[in-house]
C-alpha cells in the first residue's frame, strides 16, 4: 500500500529549494509509479541551485528551471504500481528495477518522429520541469512517453544513480569520433570527465589526456586511465599537449569543465581538422576566434546532449564492471538534509552526493 503523501525536495527558485510533503502521484494509463533509491546531485542541480540557465530553450532564449518542481534526475527505483497498459507499454512488470532517461518526449515534434527523441521541441526532462518531477522524493512518476530501461539487481542504489550522467558522457564521447590510436583530451574531469575517459578508453586510444585544476581529481583521472594529467593552473596545457603530439595538437578534444578558458584552450591545442566536442553547460558567454574553426583548422565542432541510445550499454558497462563509478560516490543524505548535501556538493571537494528519500 503506497502511502498518500511523502516529503520530497521541491524546487521553488534560486536558493529556494524546500523539503515538504506533497501528494504520492497516482498513475494513468501507460504510467508507472515507482519507489525511488537514491538521487545523485549533478552539477546542472548545482547551476540550477544558484539559480543560473540549464538549456536553451525551443525558443532559443535560455531555460530556467520551472517550478515548483521536485528536484533530481539521477535516479533509478523499483515499481511499484502500475497504470492501465502500463507493463506492456514499458515491457516491466511490478516490482522490477528501472530507470527513465532524463527527457520524456513528446513523440509528436519534428525531432521525435525523426528518431531525434533527446532534442524534443517541448524538452521536459526531470527534475526542472513542473510537468515533470525527478526524484528527489520516496516516489516517482515515469509519464507514458518516458524512456524506462531494466536495472540489474547487481548494482548498487549509487551505482544506478550514475546511469544518466554516464550515459551522457557515453554520447559525448560517441560524438568524438575516436579512432585507434587518436590522441584525445578531456577537459574538467568531475563525475562526467571521469566517466568520458574510461569510456573513451574504450575506442584504445594512443594517448588519453585529462585537464583540471583540483590535484585529487587529476590523480583519479590517472587511476581511470588517464596516461596524462596536467593541471591547467600549474603547467602550460597547450605546450605540453603539442610537445606530446610532434607538435601537432589532440586529436578529439572533449570540453566538460564548463569554463570559457577551456573552450579556448582546445581551439589551441587541437590538431587541424580535429574533432572538438562541447559538452558542458556555461555560466557565462565564451568569446573566442572563429578564425581557427574555419580557415585555420577547418574543424569539426560537435555538440552534446543528454544520452540518447545510450542507456542499454551504461547499464551492461556499469554492470559488468567495464565502467567503475564507486571511487567517485562521496557521501549519502537522507532527504531532509538536502541542504548540506547541496552544500557539500558545491565546495567542489567531493565527486558525487546522494540523496536517499525517507
Ligand atoms: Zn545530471
Ligand atoms: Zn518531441
Amino acid at each position: 500500500m503506497v502511502d498518500e503523501t511523502m516529503l520530497a525536495v521541491v524546487t521553488h527558485g534560486p536558493k529556494d529549494y524546500r523539503v515538504e510533503a506533497v501528494p504520492v502521484p497516482k498513475p494513468g494509463p501507460g504510467e508507472l509509479l515507482i519507489e525511488v533509491g537514491a538521487v545523485g546531485i549533478c552539477a546542472s542541480d548545482m547551476k540550477c541551485f544558484l539559480g543560473g540557465p540549464l538549456f536553451w530553450g525551443g525558443d532559443g532564449k535560455p531555460g530556467y528551471v520551472e517550478g515548483p518542481v521536485v528536484a533530481g534526475h539521477e535516479y533509478a527505483g523499483r515499481v511499484v504500481a502500475l497504470g492501465d497498459g502500463a507493463a506492456e507499454r514499458h515491457g516491466v512488470a511490478l516490482g522490477d528495477r528501472v530507470v527513465a532517461e532524463q527527457i520524456v518526449p513528446c513523440g509528436e515534434c519534428r525531432y521525435c518522429r525523426r528518431d531525434q527523441y533527446w532534442m524534443c521541441q517541448r524538452h521536459h526532462i526531470f527534475g526542472f520541469k513542473r510537468q515533470t518531477n525527478g526524484g528527489m522524493a520516496k516516489y516517482n512518476l515515469y509519464p507514458a512517453n518516458a524512456r524506462v530501461h531494466q536495472v540489474p539487481e547487481g548494482l548498487s542504489d549509487g551505482q544506478a544513480a550514475y546511469v544518466e550522467p554516464i550515459a551522457c558522457a557515453w554520447h559525448a564521447v560517441d560524438r568524438g569520433e575516436i579512432a585507434e590510436g587518436d590522441t584525445v583530451v578531456v577537459c574538467g574531469v568531475g563525475n562526467i570527465g571521469l566517466g568520458m575517459l574510461q569510456i573513451a578508453k574504450l575506442s584504445k586510444p594512443g594517448q588519453l589526456i585529462a585537464l583540471d585544476t583540483k590535484p585529487y581529481r587529476l590523480d583519479l583521472a590517472r587511476e581511470y586511465g588517464a596516461d596524462v594529467a596536467i593541471n591547467v593552473l600549474e603547467e602550460d596545457s597547450v605546450q605540453k599537449v603539442r610537445d606530446l603530439t610532434e607538435g601537432y595538437g589532440c586529436d578529439v578534444y572533449i570540453e566538460a569543465s564548463g569554463n570559457p578558458a577551456g573552450v579556448r584552450q582546445g581551439l589551441e591545442m587541437i590538431r587541424k581538422l580535429g574533432t572538438f566536442v562541447e559538452f558542458s553547460v556555461f555560466n557565462e558567454p565564451t568569446t573566442v576566434d572563429w578564425t581557427i574553426i574555419g580557415d585555420s583548422k577547418e574543424l569539426n565542432i560537435h555538440g552534446s546532449h543528454l544520452g540518447p541510445f545510450c542507456y542499454p550499454k551504461t547499464i551492461a558497462a556499469l554492470a559488468d564492471g567495464s565502467i567503475d563509478v564507486d571511487r567517485l560516490l562521496a557521501d549519502s543524505y537522507p532527504l531532509t538534509d538536502f541542504d548540506r548535501a547541496m552544500r557539500a556538493s558545491l565546495s567542489g571537494d567531493v565527486l558525487k552526493n546522494l540523496v536517499v528519500p525517507v
